[in-house]
């Protein structure tokens, strides 16, 4: 194996430390980025900008060491020894760290072993949250007037190395300091300062969740930051800058505060859709669009997936398909497509095993698994994503063969064309989840086609997770929106009643509006351009008042 791949310029064996900056996927140094785009490893921690993590390739190895509420981080040296582990097998291995590496990140021990085994590193630094949150709330952290120098410290001293502890006393003498890791240790910090001097009027801001779109700018004095903080509510991760620089952040604050800064929005996915939170539907889009605005979404997948109790029905319909017994296998869902998979696989066959029958899909998920696995589907319908829509675009068994161009599929979605063969009998194959509605069969029968429907996989209800009922029940989660009426029962389901009375309800449609009032639930805000994501946020900032 050559060290070095000429194409990518990135070494092989080594370790990159890289930083990925404070939040902003914008901040992210191209040399950075360049090498999470050609990882063969990536080591990570939270605070990783959304979506650098899905930059890597497909088939790197992701591992996630990120210290969760509630659970607890990869210990150290565990990190250490997986970095230098992979790096002696050869692989690319990219240690991806918020911010600067070496500020509070801990790189300098990764450093240190690597060095230790003899493997080879090198350092990409990163925008420190230190620099970047003053600047995104207007404050330079040095000023020719106001301060000659700033100094970047930890709330968060260790009791065990009373060495490396901070010199307040000191530190006060400096003129702007940025202070991290301080939610918890606010009073504290401002205690020591106030005490090695500095008076209480000293400009103080913090700012919270800096660069990205929830971001939220708390300006306050050293003498009352521990109190507008706590009236604030301000949670990790913030950042404290004290210092008369501070001051400027009224006057050249740049960034606009979004609507739905601060906001915390459950959004319950549909039990009838792909279950792990995906890349794709409604629920996703409005995920994404609230994190846009500001928002902190919470997904909350009601349903997942179990394999079916037996795979046998699956098998015998996997050999009859191979044999060209369906004209057409219809799939509806991103589980399905991949539990058809699964047994076309487990039979030792391929994705040729489908190269007689035609394939139509509801939903771009499931499009999307379809496309991962080589098939572009040869019907999809035009509008609307579910099952009926499916069952409305499929053409009658009388219609002419596929190549004369008439049977309802997109243009330029005849991926397979040619391929068919001659046109076996009028069967469907309709691999389907558990419970599943009985729509589309029935549509397909009434249009003559004789269905053979399997079960592919079962769906169960999931219980909800404790955290996120902990932070129900604390009154932070301030929305909950529904996409659709399945999505009501799903979370009256998993909570186990109506929201609580500091919730309030957004729905996307009439449907969800229904299922909602029908449930005794009174609907604060709907989509004024009824099911379209972005008039459900628009109704949700409509109805939110700017903290
Ligand atoms: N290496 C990181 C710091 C890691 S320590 C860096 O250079 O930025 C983690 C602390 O960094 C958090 O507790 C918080 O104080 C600060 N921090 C990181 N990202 C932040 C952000 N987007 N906004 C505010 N503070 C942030």
């Amino acid at each position: 194996m050559p060290l070095f791949d000429a194409e990518a310029g990135i070494a092989r064996g080594v370790v990159s430390l890289v930083g990925a900056g404070p939040g902003d996927p914008g901040l992210v140094t191209v040399r950075g980025l360049e090498l999470v785009t050609g990882a063969e490893v990536l080591v990570y921690d939270r605070l990783i900008p959304p979506g650098l993590v899905d930059l890597a390739p497909e088939d790197c190895e992701r591992v996630d060491v990120g210290k969760y509420p509630g659970r607890v981080r990869l210990p150290q040296a565990e990190i250490n020894r997986l970095l230098v582990e992979r790096a002696r097998a050869g692989k690319r291995v990219v240690r991806l760290k918020g911010g600067d590496p070496f500020v509070f990140g801990r790189g300098g021990e990764e450093a240190e072993a690597c060095a230790r085994a003899g493997v080879r590193f090198q350092v990409v630094p990163g925008v420190t949250s230190a620099i970047a949150g003053p600047a995104y709330a207007g404050i330079p952290v040095t000023h020719p007037e106001l301060a000659a120098a700033f100094a970047v410290v930890t709330g968060q001293e260790r009791p065990d190395r009373p060495e490396t502890s901070v010199d307040w006393r000191a530190l006060a003498q400096v003129g702007t300091v940025c202070v991290l890791m301080t939610v918890g240790s606010l009073e504290r910090v401002a205690v020591r300062l106030l005490a090695a001097g500095r008076a209480p009027a000293t400009p103080a801001v913090l700012v919270e969740r800096a660069t990205m779109p929830s971001q939220r700018v708390i300006r306050s004095t050293l003498g009352e930051v521990a109190h507008d903080a706590g009236a604030a509510g301000v949670s990790a991760p913030a950042m404290l800058v004290v210092g008369e620089v501070a001051a400027l952040a009224g006057r050249t604050g740049w960034v606009r505060p979004r609507r739905l800064a601060g906001q915390v929005v459950l959004v319950p996915g549909d039990p009838g859709q792909a279950p792990a939170p995906g890349e794709y539907g409604q629920v996703a889009a409005l995920a994404g669009l609230l994190r846009e605005r500001g928002a902190e979404p919470l997904e909350l997948p009601l349903v997942e997936m179990r394999p079916a109790p037996s795979p046998a029905a699956l098998d015998r319909a996997v050999a009859a398909l191979a044999a060209g017994a369906y004209r057409w296998t219809a799939l509806t869902s991103r589980d399905g497509v991949e539990a058809l998979r699964d047994r076309v696989e487990a039979a030792g066959l391929d994705v040729r095993a489908l190269a007689r029958t035609r394939v139509a899909a509801a939903g771009p998920a499931t499009e999307a698994a379809l496309r991962a696995w080589g098939i572009v589907p040869d019907l999809l319908p035009a509008a609307g994503s579910d099952d009926q829509s499916l069952a409305a675009a499929f053409p009658p068994p009388s219609a002419p063969a596929r190549g004369s161009g008439a049977e309802g599929g997109r243009p330029g979605a005849a991926g397979v064309a040619g391929t068919a063969g001659p046109c076996p009998a009028p069967a469907v194959l309709l691999p389907r989840g558990d419970p599943a509605g009985p729509e589309l069969a029935a549509t397909l029968r009434s249009k003559g086609w004789a269905v053979a429907e399997v079960v592919a996989y079962r769906t169960v209800p999931r219980d909800l997770d404790p955290d996120l009922r902990k932070r129900v029940d604390a009154g932070e989660v301030g929305w909950v929106a529904f996409t659709s009426a399945t999505a009501v029962a799903g979370f009256l389901g998993a909570y186990g009643g109506p929201p609580p009375p500091g919730m309030r309800v957004a729905v996307l449609g009439p449907g969800a509006a229904e299922a909602a009032a029908s449930c005794g639930v009174r609907v604060d805000a709907l989509a004024p351009q009824h099911n379209t994501v972005p008039g459900l946020v628009a109704a949700i900032e409509g109805a939110t008042e700017p903290r």
